[in-house]
C-alpha cells in the first residue's frame, strides 16, 4: 500500500504557485485577492477559512474575511456577496458552507458572479464543467485529480465507484472522471443511499472514492484486492476520555482497507488540503483572466 500524500502535494504546488504569483504581481502590479464570507460560530467551518487564508499567506495572495453573525439577515448575506461581485480588486470568494437554516444555500449559490465563483459551486461552472468547457472545477474534485495526476494513478479505461452524490464532491467527481480527458475517460458508477448492493459494486472498482460523511463507512470487505481509495470524509469523532478531546476520520475504515488496496488517502492529510489547493488555483486562474475576460 502506498499512502498518496496530500499535504505534501499541497506544499509542492504552493511552492511552484508561489512562483507564478509573483510573476503575475511583477506584469500587473496587483496581487490576487481571495475573500472568504463567515457565518455564525461552526467551528469546523472557522478552521476550514482560517486554513485558507494561512495557504493565502504562503503562496502571496491578499485574503479578506467577512464575519457575519449567526443570525445575520439572508438579505444581508446577499448585499454583502453583491458588492463583492462588483469589487474590482476581488478576484474570486467563497461563501463557507454550511450556512444556518434560515439561509437559502441555492439563492446564496446563484447570487455569486460565476466568474468569482472559485469554490466551482454556481451552475454556470457547473454545466461548463459537464461539456468539458473553460470553467472554474469545483474545488475538492479539481483537488482529487490533481492527486491522481501527481501519483501517475491512471483513470482512462478504469472502473471508477463514487460514494455520495453530493453536488461539490459526488456528482461533480463522477462527471469529470467520465469526460473524455486527460485525467478522465473512466467508467464511473455514482452510488448513494439508494443504492441496493452496493458492496457488491464496490468490488468491482479500480478506483473508490468515498464522500459519504459517515466515519469508517467503507470496510475491508468492500474493497477489492489493489484498489485506489480517495477518501473524502471528514468526520470529528469526540473521544471518551477525561480531556474530552476529538479527532478526524475519515469515510474509510483506514485500518483494515489499509492492507488491501493499492494507494489510498489518509484523513487528515489526503483530499482536504488538495481541496484548498484547488480554491487557490481557480483564484489564480481568475486574476490571471485564464477562464472569462
Ligand atoms: P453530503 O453530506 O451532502 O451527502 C452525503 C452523500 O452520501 C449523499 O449523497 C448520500 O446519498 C450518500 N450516502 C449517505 N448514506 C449512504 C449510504 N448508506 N450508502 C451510500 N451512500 C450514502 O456529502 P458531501 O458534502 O460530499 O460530504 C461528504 C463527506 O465529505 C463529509 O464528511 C464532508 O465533511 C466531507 N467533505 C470533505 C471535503 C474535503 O475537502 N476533504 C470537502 C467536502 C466534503
Amino acid at each position: 500500500m502506498k499512502l498518496i500524500d496530500g499535504r505534501a502535494v499541497a506544499e509542492e504546488l504552493k511552492n511552484s504557485m508561489k512562483q507564478d504569483v509573483q510573476e503575475y504581481k511583477k506584469k500587473s502590479g496587483r496581487v490576487p485577492h481571495l475573500a472568504a464570507i463567515l457565518v455564525g460560530n461552526n467551528p469546523a467551518s472557522k478552521a476550514y477559512v482560517a486554513n485558507k487564508v494561512k495557504s493565502c499567506d504562503q503562496v502571496g495572495f491578499n485574503s479578506t474575511i467577512i464575519k457575519l453573525d449567526e443570525d445575520v439577515a439572508e438579505e444581508f448575506l446577499l448585499s454583502e456577496i453583491e458588492k463583492l461581485n462588483n469589487d474590482p480588486d476581488i478576484d474570486g470568494f467563497i461563501v463557507q458552507l454550511p450556512l444556518p437554516k434560515h439561509i437559502d444555500e441555492v439563492k446564496v449559490t446563484l447570487a455569486i458572479d460565476f466568474k468569482k465563483d472559485v469554490d466551482g459551486f454556481h451552475p454556470v461552472n457547473f454545466g461548463r464543467m459537464a461539456q468539458g468547457l473553460p470553467c472554474y472545477l469545483p474545488a475538492t474534485p479539481y483537488g482529487i485529480t490533481l492527486l491522481l495526476e501527481r501519483y501517475n494513478i491512471e483513470t482512462a479505461g478504469k472502473h471508477v465507484v463514487v460514494v455520495g452524490r453530493s453536488n461539490i464532491v459526488g456528482t461533480p467527481i463522477s462527471i469529470l472522471l467520465s469526460r473524455k480527458s486527460k485525467m478522465g475517460d473512466a467508467t464511473v458508477t455514482l452510488t448513494h443511499s439508494r443504492t441496493k448492493n452496493l458492496q457488491r459494486i464496490l468490488m468491482q472498482a479500480d478506483i473508490i472514492i468515498a464522500a459519504i460523511g459517515i466515519p469508517g463507512f467503507i470496510k475491508e470487505d468492500m474493497v477489492r484486492q489493489g484498489a485506489v481509495v480517495i477518501d473524502v470524509g471528514i468526520n470529528r469523532i469526540e473521544e471518551d476520555n477525561i480531556e474530552k478531546s476529538s479527532r478526524l476520520v475519515g469515510d474509510v475504515d483506514f485500518e483494515t482497507v489499509k492492507e488491501k488496496c493499492s494507494f489510498i488517502t489518509p484523513v487528515p492529510g489526503g483530499v482536504g488540503p488538495m481541496t484548498v489547493m484547488g480554491l487557490m488555483m481557480n483564484t489564480l486562474k481568475s486574476a490571471m483572466k485564464e477562464v472569462y475576460k
